[in-house]
């Protein structure tokens, strides 16, 4: 649906009639002024009443020349159109698939004179032909319309996202935001969330996606986080986010080396192997499996201290994080990093193996806590950059309201338009 906007058009009517004539001098018979509306269909900076539309999509095969051609754009002009929007847009780059609108004059020549091509449902370029030859980009107005949704997990969080209609996109945002406080593959039945969010809508009526999360109110074994958006770092214009108390939600630390972490076995001082008659072997790191060449992700930043192949460990990497933390990755198939790089993370740092003693292909991932092993799933881990103190009264004004509005929303299964 394309908006429709009435200009309004004063047409003076000079209402003329012979009863005026007569009586020349009668006040009542003064010129009368009436509007008449013309209407005005715009799109892409035009009014499409002035043009004959022609809307069609580039087929395979089709070039921008052949496509002019099409509608009686000579060679020469192809050519001189092509060469002039060059920094622009490059013509050679038109994807079959993508939409393409041709304004032509509205007179018997139907002369094309503005071509408009669609790259994405939000963005288009305009070539404009109709005397000189201009290209602008320019995008459709996006509108965005502040949205709440709550939902209470029976299976998993994507089902109930589903269950209440609302977008996927806000299900992964969320678990992005809380990627380091809670593990999604370990969701209870009962937990429950409230969010608030922006969806794009394109000229106000198509949805388009969502534009992002404003906050969060997450229950996760009866315990509440909140996550509030807020530009932490006003010199890079960076938003992260944060619980009610200006905590970052974001750890110093992954919550495991892997994009997609599953865990084979976790760290177990009285684990007990058969292999081993049964006798205590404790495990003390946490086993990821994932297909052999998977990348291995540094966890934190930090400097590369041992990247080599020995023993039991085969190819492993450590990394030094600060003084308190240190973290290692075993049996890896190889090594992306040599000793001395400073790594940061998410940084691939090699790739899962089966090197050393391994039944199968994973990541022995092992951490350290001032010189000794301990389980980081049982360790609180340090929250990054905390919120700087000079901004803290302006991050409690600005979660207030929202705070509230998150408080005030009940649990219902029905997604709610603001
Ligand atoms: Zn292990």
């Amino acid at each position: 649906m394309k908006k429709v906007v009435y200009a309004l058009l004063s047409v003076v009517l000079l209402i003329s009639c012979k009863e005026e004539q007569k009586e020349k001098n009668d006040l009542n018979a003064a010129p009368i002024q009436a509007v008449v509306e013309a209407p005005v269909l715009e799109e892409f900076g035009y009014n499409l009443y002035d043009y004959k539309v022609v809307r069609d999509t580039v087929r395979s095969g089709d070039s921008f020349g052949a496509i002019l051609d099409s509608h009686g754009i000579e060679r020469s002009k192809v050519f001189e159109i092509s060469n002039t929007i060059r920094d622009t847009f490059n013509v050679a780059k038109i994807v079959a698939g993508k939409p393409y609108t041709i304004l032509k004059s509205k007179d018997t020549t139907e002369r094309a004179q503005i071509f408009v091509y669609q790259n994405n449902a939000i963005d288009y370029t305009v070539i404009d032909f109709t005397d000189s030859i201009i290209a602008r980009k320019d995008q459709k107005p996006v509108k965005l319309v502040e949205k709440v949704a709550s939902g209470t997990i029976e299976s998993s969080l994507l089902q109930t996202f589903s269950d209440i209609n609302v977008n996927a996109a806000v299900a992964y945002k969320m678990a992005d935001i809380y990627a380091w406080t809670i593990d999604f593959t370990r969701l209870q039945v009962g937990d429950r969330f409230k969010v608030i969010y922006n969806q794009k809508f394109i000229e106000d009526t198509i949805p388009s996606g969502i534009e992002d999360i404003k906050g969060v109110y997450f229950e996760h074994r009866g315990k509440p986080i909140y996550a509030f958006s807020f530009v932490g770092d006003t010199i890079n214009n960076v938003t992260d986010y944060y619980d009610e108390n200006a905590k970052n939600l974001r750890r110093a630390f992954l919550k495991g080396p892997l994009k997609f972490n599953r865990v084979s076995s976790r760290y177990n001082l009285k684990r007990r192997i058969k292999y081993y008659g049964y006798k205590v072997r404790p495990h003390r790191g946490t086993d990821f499996a994932g297909p052999v060449g998977t990348p291995i992700m540094a966890t934190s930043d930090g400097i590369v201290t041992k990247s080599e192949r020995r023993g039991g460990n085969g190819k492993y990497v450590r990394i030094r994080h600060n003084s308190t933390y240190e973290t290692q990755y075993l049996h890896m198939s190889r090594q992306a990093v040599k000793v001395g790089d400073y790594v940061r993370q998410g940084d691939v740092i090699g790739y899962i193996g089966m090197t050393g003693n391994t039944g199968g292909p994973h990541v022995c991932y092992r951490f350290w806590k001032n010189g000794r092993q301990v389980d980081p799933f049982r360790e609180d881990l340090p929250a990054s950059k905390p919120l700087e103190k000079e901004l803290q009264p302006k991050f409690f004004e600005h979660i207030k309201p929202m705070k509230a509005q998150l408080d005030s929303i009940n649990f219902k299964r029905q997604e709610i338009l603001l």
